[in-house]
C-alpha cells in the first residue's frame, strides 16, 4: 500500500474530478493521504474533505510562509481550532521560502516561530516547507534548521518529529534534518532528468528515512511534466525511487508507509 504524504486535494484545480482524482488513487494502490491546508481559506475544506474521505485522508493545518502577507487577525486561534479536529495530524505546511517572497525573512521568521510551539501542545509533528532563494545568501535550509535546533521543542518520544517536505538541499541539509528527527520527503522531482545531486542524497540518506509525496497538483514525475499532478503518481515516484535503492516497488511502498504512519499515526 501506498500513501502520498502531501496533497494539495482541495486545491481548485481538482474542482471538476475530485472525487476521481480519489478512485484512481485507490486503483493504484494509492489508500492513505495527508491533505495539505496551508492558508486560513484552506482550513476548512480540507476538513471537509477529510470527513468525505475519512478512512483514507489525515488533514495538516498550518500558515505557509507564502501566505505571510495575507494573515488577518483571529488566525492564530483559528488554526489552533482546527488542530484541534479529529482529523489533524499535523502542523503545516509551515517554514521558509526566500524563493517566492525574499523581502519578507523576518516575517516569514516570526510566522515560522509563531508555529512551532503548537507542536508540542497539541502532540502533532510538523511538516516543514524550505526553499532557497535565487541569490547565494538567503539559504532557507540552513536558517530553518539552525532555528529548529535552536528553538523547536517537540519531543513525542517517536521515530520522526516531523518532515522536510519536497527535500532539495543538500547533503549536509539532510543530514541535520534526520539528526532532528526529520523525515525527506521524495516526490515527482526526484524523477527529473537534471536532479542526479538528489537522487544521489536519497539514495545514500536511505528507505529508513523517506517518504513519499506528490505535492500535487504540482510538481508531476518525468513523464507528466507540464500536466496536473495527483496521488496516482505515486506508484511511478516509487518505482524510480526503489530501483536506485536496490529495492522492489512493492517492498519500498511498505517500508515508506510504515514510515508515514511512524511520523503522522497509523490510520
Ligand atoms: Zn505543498
Amino acid at each position: 500500500m501506498f500513501t502520498d504524504t502531501h496533497a494539495h486535494l482541495s486545491h481548485k484545480d481538482f474542482d471538476a474530478d475530485r472525487g476521481e482524482v480519489l478512485a484512481r488513487a485507490s486503483s493504484q494502490g494509492v489508500f492513505k493521504i495527508i491533505e495539505i491546508a496551508c492558508a486560513p481559506s484552506e482550513w476548512a475544506p480540507g476538513e471537509a474533505l477529510c470527513l468525505q474521505a475519512a478512512g483514507r485522508l489525515r488533514c495538516a493545518f498550518g500558515i505557509h510562509p507564502e501566505y505571510v502577507k495575507d494573515i488577518q487577525p483571529g488566525a492564530a486561534e483559528e488554526l489552533e481550532n482546527y488542530l484541534q479536529k479529529p482529523c489533524a495530524v499535523a502542523v503545516g505546511e509551515i517554514g521558509l521560502d526566500y524563493w517566492w517572497e525574499p523581502g519578507r525573512r523576518a516575517e516569514q521568521l516570526a510566522l515560522l516561530e509563531a508555529q512551532l510551539p503548537l507542536c508540542a501542545k497539541y502532540s502533532k509533528p510538523a511538516v516543514f516547507h524550505a526553499r532557497s532563494g535565487r541569490e547565494p545568501g538567503l539559504d532557507a535550509y540552513a536558517e530553518l534548521l539552525s532555528l529548529l535546533k535552536q528553538k523547536w521543542t517537540y519531543s513525542p518520544g517517536k521515530r520522526f518529529r516531523g518532515v522536510l517536505h519536497c527535500f532539495s538541499g543538500r547533503w549536509e541539509d539532510a543530514k541535520a534534518g534526520m539528526d532532528l528527527g526529520l523525515a525527506l520527503g521524495v516526490n515527482g522531482t526526484f524523477t527529473y532528468k537534471k536532479n542526479g545531486d538528489l537522487r544521489d542524497i536519497i539514495m545514500r540518506a536511505g528507505a529508513d528515512n523517506i517518504v513519499l509525496e506528490t505535492d500535487c497538483p504540482y510538481l508531476p514525475p518525468q513523464s507528466a511534466r507540464g500536466k496536473r499532478n495527483d496521488p496516482s503518481f505515486i506508484p511511478e515516484i516509487a518505482a524510480m525511487t526503489a530501483s536506485h535503492l536496490g529495492l522492489g516497488t512493492n517492498h519500498l511502498a511498505d517500508k515508506t508507509t510504515a514510515n508515514a504512519f511512524a511520523l503522522f499515526g497509523a490510520f
